[in-house]
């Protein structure tokens, strides 16, 4: 078995023990592939044991890659920080962006969704840990937030997204993801998405409810920032076109 099919067994072993564990129904909790700064070999090899979502952090890297795996059938989620002049193409390249934190982003993506690919599916990110994270809306703000997204046309609203401070007390991890689940329980409208839970804390998401967790280190091993990995960059760097003219 490659390194990372023998990963997603454990991960898959570890999911499957959790839900378990919580006593929720098997098939509930979706296994989130988060590939940036990994080769699109790697997410191959991930496909072929079975991964057909993956999530991906930065735009330029996952339009190289799709371009790369276009020959299979891939559901692309878009789990970064989101620039306004980056929706256009997030909305015509991805199934699912994760990380909508602002009514100004939600209205462009749903502007500029072509309307062949039907509605973007839409979890708003909030932030659980107050100052430690700049992403994600406040707490306060995200039932109006969430009113106003499911109002757009090509947005199907399915639910938050959170990625609370990373610690080991399993208490903390509870408590944070607890919140989540209780913000979004309260909301005026039915919605059927948790995305929580990374590889350190899959387990407590999973009690509380998590049904995407997004799993990047335990699948693919750790990530090397100061590399580049990208397979875009490589292409531009030797594309004849990029040499100096001289
Ligand atoms: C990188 C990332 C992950 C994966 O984190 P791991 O700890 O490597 O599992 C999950 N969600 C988001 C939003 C990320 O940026």
């Amino acid at each position: 078995m490659s390194t990372i099919a023998d990963n997603i067994s454990q991960v898959s072993a570890r999911i499957a023990a959790a839900v378990r564990q919580a006593q929720r129904e098997p098939g509930q909790v979706g296994l989130l592939a988060v590939s940036k700064t990994k080769p699109a070999a790697a997410m191959r090899e991930a496909f072929a044991a079975g991964i057909r979502d993956f999530g991906e952090n930065y735009l330029q890297e996952a339009l190289g890659k799709q371009l790369e795996l276009a020959d299979l059938p891939l559901i692309w989620h878009f789990i970064g920080p989101i620039q306004s002049n980056k929706t256009r193409a997030i909305a015509e390249h991805f199934d699912w962006v994760h990380s909508v934190d602002r009514l100004k982003i939600a209205q462009r993506l749903s502007e500029q969704r072509p309307a062949a690919l039907g509605p973007l599916n839409i979890c708003i990110q909030v932030n659980v840990s107050g100052e430690a994270s700049k992403s994600g809306c406040d707490p306060d703000d995200v039932d109006t937030l969430a009113s106003a997204i499911a109002a757009l046309p090509n947005l199907r609203l399915r639910g938050l997204m959170a990625i609370p401070e990373p610690t080991d007390d399993i208490a903390l991890q509870n408590a944070a993801f607890a919140r989540v689940r209780a913000l979004q329980h309260d909301l005026p409208m039915p919605l059927d998405t948790l995305s929580m839970g990374m590889s350190h804390d899959l387990e407590a998401a999973i009690a509380q409810g998590a049904t995407w967790v997004r799993i990047g280190t335990a699948l693919f091993g750790a990530r090397n920032y100061g590399q580049d990995t990208s397979p875009a960059h490589t292409a531009v760097a030797s594309s004849p076109l990029s040499k100096d003219p001289s």
